[in-house]
């Protein structure tokens, strides 16, 4: 089911999200007058992928937070709609989308691969590298929004066990984003709900 959260008045833009039953993946959805933003495509409903055939005269942009596959489970699907694009930071992240290890489905028993065909490197999202849970994760920031991925997340979901986690860069990447996010900043996680930023307890 997809609800809507907000709406920003000043951009006209309304923010939706759905939960998905896989892993409990947030996916959001940016509805802005002329386009779509998309961020982390995880295992949709196919009455949201319904729901995104409404839009099929906007052009979409989709992010993916970070390379695990429930954060992209279903990229693939979405990007095969009409005038949907993939946001790709760097050539090092379309190569862990397609890694079924980097990305963890083989460990899984499944094979999830997302192909970087509909590719843009310009983004209307502000792009923060933050490693730590993973290489390849980044958080997004959209007026006074952040979309975290399974970075910036209450305690009940930090995962750092992880192949490609690091103890170390995520320490690192806290201290950035202490400096770069302002506090009353309302942060999007990828698993839970949301909450300000000058509430994450770590
Ligand atoms: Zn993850």
């Amino acid at each position: 089911m997809v609800e809507p959260l907000f709406c920003n008045i000043k951009r006209k833009s309304t923010l939706y999200r759905c939960v998905s039953d896989f892993f409990g993946v947030c996916s959001y959805f940016i509805l802005e007058q002329d386009k779509m933003i998309i961020i982390d495509p995880g295992k949709l409903e196919v009455n949201t992928i319904e729901w995104l055939n409404r839009f099929n005269n906007l052009r979409k942009v989709v992010y993916i937070t970070h390379e695990h596959f429930d954060h992209h489970y279903h990229a693939n699907k979405v990007l095969s709609l009409p005038q949907t694009f993939l946001y790709i930071p760097t050539v090092s992240f379309s190569q862990a989308l397609l890694d079924i290890r980097k990305n963890l489905s083989y460990y899984y028993n499944q094979i999830v691969q997302t192909y970087s065909k509909s590719i843009t490197d310009i983004s209307y999202l502000k792009v923060l590298k933050t490693p730590g849970h993973s290489i390849e994760s980044y958080c997004f920031l959209y007026e006074d929004i952040v979309f975290g991925g399974d970075t910036i997340i209450n305690t009940d979901y930090l995962v750092l066990k992880l192949p490609g986690s690091s103890k170390v860069n995520y320490k690192q990447t806290i201290k950035f984003l202490n400096q770069t996010i302002p506090p009353d900043t309302i942060v999007m996680p990828g698993h839970g709900n949301y909450f300000f930023y000058s509430n994450w307890n770590l």
